[in-house]
C-alpha cells in the first residue's frame, strides 16, 4: 500500500448542515490526515472545470448549480491507500445504497447532495489536488 494522497470537498449541502466536524472526525477515525485545508465559495467556472469529465450527462447543470450555491471545504488527506480509503469512507455515490458508517450514510440527502467529493484514481487525485493547492500550501506529517 502506498502513502498517497486524495482530494476532499465537503459540498455545500453538508457544510450548511454544520457536520464539517463530524466529517473530518469520520476521516480522521479512518486514519487519514487533513494534511491542507480551506473553504471557498466555488465560481461558475471553477465548478464547470471541476467537473468537466461529466460536462455531457445530464445532471451537469444541475451538479454545477449545486455546488456553487454555497461554501465548501476543499482539503487534501493524505495515507495509506488514502484514494481508495477515502471512497470507501465516502460510502456509495447514491446515499440509499451506502453502507452503515460512511459520511454518506451518516449525511448525505440524495444521489446529487451527497455530502463529500472524494478523487477516484492516482491520475484524477494528483490534478484535483493540484487544482486547488499549491504544493506549498500542504502540510506532509
Ligand atoms: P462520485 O462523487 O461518487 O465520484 P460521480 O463522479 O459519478 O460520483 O458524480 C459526481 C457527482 O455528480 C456526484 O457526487 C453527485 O453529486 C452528482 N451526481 C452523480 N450522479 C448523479 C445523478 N444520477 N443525478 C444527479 N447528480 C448526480
Ligand atoms: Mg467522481
Amino acid at each position: 500500500m502506498a502513502n498517497e494522497r486524495t482530494l476532499s470537498i465537503i459540498k455545500p449541502d453538508a457544510v450548511a448542515k454544520n457536520v464539517i466536524g463530524g466529517i473530518f472526525s469520520m476521516i480522521e477515525a479512518a486514519d487519514l490526515k487533513v494534511v491542507a485545508t480551506r473553504m471557498i465559495h466555488l465560481t461558475e467556472d471553477q465548478a464547470k472545470a471541476f467537473y468537466a469529465v461529466h460536462r455531457e450527462r445530464p445532471f451537469y447543470n444541475d451538479l454545477v448549480s449545486f455546488m456553487t450555491a454555497g461554501p465548501v471545504v476543499v482539503s487534501v488527506l493524505e495515507g495509506q491507500d488514502a484514494i481508495a480509503k477515502y471512497r470507501k469512507v465516502m460510502g456509495a455515490t447514491n446515499p440509499a445504497q451506502a453502507d452503515n458508517g460512511t459520511i454518506r450514510k451518516a449525511f448525505a440527502e440524495n444521489i446529487e447532495r451527497n455530502a463529500v467529493h472524494g478523487s477516484d484514481a492516482p491520475e484524477t487525485a494528483a490534478m484535483e489536488v493540484a487544482f486547488f493547492f499549491p504544493e506549498s500550501e500542504i502540510r506532509s506529517r
